[in-house]
């Protein structure tokens, strides 16, 4: 896609976050395809980029929500996500959170401890209802990814050992508050081998079927998300690849085949538009400071992650012009950085700078740290942009401050 990088920063001003929706699509279509013949759900990681306009354009393309909050869960709601596509994730939910789950009647909620299910079992008691829920198993598998996104491994907090998923569905079977309909592992992200997830896959296909001789059905069988993107030369897992691994492992078994990308389908979709703001030099080092910063981005200070960065109208520069810079931001962090040694041209104020596959864990990931507010977000869609997220201003950002502003502090 041909993208007027420079007419839409000089529409909606920057920093700028541009998401491509055909792209999203077409990521999409190709996975739900690669599933073709099975009885599948794709269920969207919605923190991977959690605009509601992003999760709506895939409900409406019929894909279900991951939610690892019960904000995510009203996201979704409010997207048009089908409760029955939803699932609801995550290590630590309160009480609240799971009464307001199992209010809206989503598809499960997937545990990760036996505490866990004993607060869930007593939430659902409480409503009169029975909970219908998933165990997220942990395979101890290395993912072979950054140790920050293994999740699969038991030195990780995530998820349960086999032994007591076992117990834990015995248990959920016995109880008259819950019913155990799915089995659910991720482990890890920007996964690149196919390998971990055959092995995962293979472990808790065997425990379907043991649980199938104890009489207990499993409906779903949920694979998690992690398949990775290239941000600079991986080679990826096509989506044939994967299903493929998915269906084999899964074959004999009467389940819905179940997964959760994030960043598969959103992060390549992604831009992120920022002007320079100044040039410096420090002891022979050159620096290009610009308007955004890791309060928009933080990916590059969190996980060391690469992204491609270029000037944008730079197809006349000259190689020779070319010299090695470091690109940072305004805030008053050294972690503050977007890329390392890269090959720029000499660069002006103003001059704007494109940074690459910034669609997931990018705006979702954003604060307000340095009081900045977060950046404006845009659609493309079909060759038309549409703003998504309006620019956030500093009556935003104070406003739940002012808003305690009563009588303690004046009576002073
Ligand atoms: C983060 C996460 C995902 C999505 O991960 P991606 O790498 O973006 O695909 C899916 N499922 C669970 C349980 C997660 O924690």
């Amino acid at each position: 896609m041909n993208i007027d990088f420079s007419a839409l920063a000089q529409k909606y001003n920057t920093p700028l976050y541009l998401y491509d929706f055909d792209y999203i699509a077409k990521r999409y279509q190709e996975l739900k395809e690669a599933f073709s013949g099975q009885k599948s759900l794709i269920s969207y990681a919605v923190k991977a980029n959690s605009n509601i306009f992003v999760i709506r354009h895939l409900a409406q393309m019929g894909a279900g929500a991951d939610c690892v909050s019960i904000g995510e869960v009203r996201r979704a709601l409010a997207a048009g996500v089908k409760r029955y596509k939803i699932i609801f994730s995550g290590v630590g939910k309160r009480d609240e959170e799971i009464r307001e789950a199992l209010q809206s009647d989503i598809l499960m909620l997937n545990l990760e401890s036996e505490a866990e299910m004993k607060r869930v079992e007593l939430v659902a008691k409480e409503l009169g209802k029975e909970a219908r829920i998933s165990i997220r198993v942990n395979p101890n598998i290395d993912p072979k990814t950054h140790p920050y996104i293994s999740t699969g491994l038991h030195e990780n907090k995530f998820g349960v050992e086999i032994d007591v998923a076992k117990r834990m569905y015995i248990y959920a079977k016995k109880s008259p508050h819950l019913n155990p309909v799915g089995v659910h592992f991720h482990i890890g992200s920007q996964l690149t081998e196919l390998d971990p997830i055959k092995e995962a896959c293979g472990i808790v296909a065997d425990l379907v079927r043991n649980l199938k001789a104890l009489e207990i059905e499993i409906k779903f069988f949920d694979v998690g998300g992690g398949l990775g993107v290239t941000y600079e030369s991986e080679t990826t897992i096509s989506a044939e690849a994967y299903a493929d691994v998915v269906i084999e492992a899964a074959r004999g078994l009467d389940v819905t085949l179940l997964c959760e990308p994030g960043r598969y389908l959103t992060a390549n979709a992604g831009y992120l538009l920022t002007k320079v703001l100044y040039e410096k030099g420090n002891g022979g080092r050159r620096f290009v400071i610009v308007d955004a910063a890791m309060n928009d981005l933080i990916r590059p200070s969190l996980y060391d992650a690469y992204h491609k960065i270029e000037v944008a109208d730079s197809a006349d520069t000259k190689k020779e012009e070319m010299t090695a810079a470091d690109i940072v931001g305004p805030v008053c962090e050294s972690g503050d950085f977007f890329g390392k040694n890269v090959m720029l041209p000499p660069l002006g104020h103003d001059a704007l700078v494109v940074i690459y596959s910034a669609g997931a864990y990018g705006f979702s990931m954003s604060s307000n740290y340095n009081t900045r507010g977060r950046a404006a977000e845009v659609a493309l869609v079909n060759g038309e942009d549409h703003l998504i997220r309006k620019r956030e201003q500093f009556e935003d950002i104070v406003a739940l401050e002012l808003a305690c502003e009563s009588g303690w502090q004046r009576s002073k």
